[in-house]
């Protein structure tokens, strides 16, 4: 999809610093939790682009991103400031990581990474599949889809400390395809942790938010 004018639905805090934004489905736009939009927008004279992740398990009707908000970035804070009924301009879906709801999943997810690891979690549920999320993030967000997804049969732990995060890791790093998300350091974290449980870290869709 080119650029194309969506409209806010909704703009929900869903944690510290971090916010949900529920945006309204393009005709023509189709995509799988995994996959990234471009967002556009022109703030004090300076026009940027960044990428967000799909937090969503589907895009009918309406789809959503998880944003971590930066004070200090560019973006994220006028993000934050959107209101249902404004618009923002939206090209994609991007990306070759993606969760097309056909198999086990385990998701390792830092800081926003948390976003695409509760779509997919869901996606996987509604199919039946077996899903395992490990969440490393001392401030968490998105505390209310990780609870509902455990008590739907996922495994879903949220770990607060390196250490912690490479043990939880290893419980779960056979029960099916592994995706990563998160930024950079996170990501080496991931590979490193997936290594020492004996898994390839290669096997991993691995998608950096840089
Ligand atoms: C494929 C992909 C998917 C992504 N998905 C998500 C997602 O789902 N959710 C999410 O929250 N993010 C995601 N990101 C990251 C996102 O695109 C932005 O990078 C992020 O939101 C920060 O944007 P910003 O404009 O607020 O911050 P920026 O203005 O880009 O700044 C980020 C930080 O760098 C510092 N900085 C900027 N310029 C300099 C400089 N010249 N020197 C020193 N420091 C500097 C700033 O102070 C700030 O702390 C993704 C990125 C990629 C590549």
């Amino acid at each position: 999809m080119n650029a194309t004018q969506v409209t806010v639905r909704d703009v929900a805090e869903v944690g510290p610093d971090t916010i949900a934004m529920t945006l309204a489905t393009p005709d023509g736009f189709d995509a799988d939790p995994g996959e990234f939009v471009l967002v556009r927008a022109t703030v004090d004279g300076e026009e940027l682009a960044r990428h967000y992740t799909l937090s969503s398990p589907t895009v009918d009707d309406t789809f959503e991103i998880t944003v971590g908000i930066d004070p200090d970035g560019d973006l994220t804070p006028w993000l934050a400031e959107r209101e249902p009924g404004d618009t923002l301009s939206v090209e994609g879906p991007f990306g070759t990581v993606t969760y097309e709801g056909d198999g086990d999943v385990v998701v390792l997810a830092g800081g926003p990474g948390v976003g695409p690891a509760v779509g997919i979690g869901e996606r996987a549920r509604s199919a039946d599949h077996d899903a395992a999320i490990v969440y490393l993030d001392g401030t968490p967000a998105h505390e209310t889809r990780l609870s509902t997804l455990s008590n739907a049969g996922a495994s879903v732990t949220v770990a607060n400390d390196e250490d912690s995060f490479t043990a939880a890791v290893a419980d779960v790093a056979d029960v099916g395809q592994v995706y990563v998300f998160g930024f950079k350091e996170f990501c080496e974290l991931s590979l490193d942790a997936l290594e020492a449980a004996g898994v390839d870290p290669d096997d991993a869709l691995v998608e950096s938010f840089g």
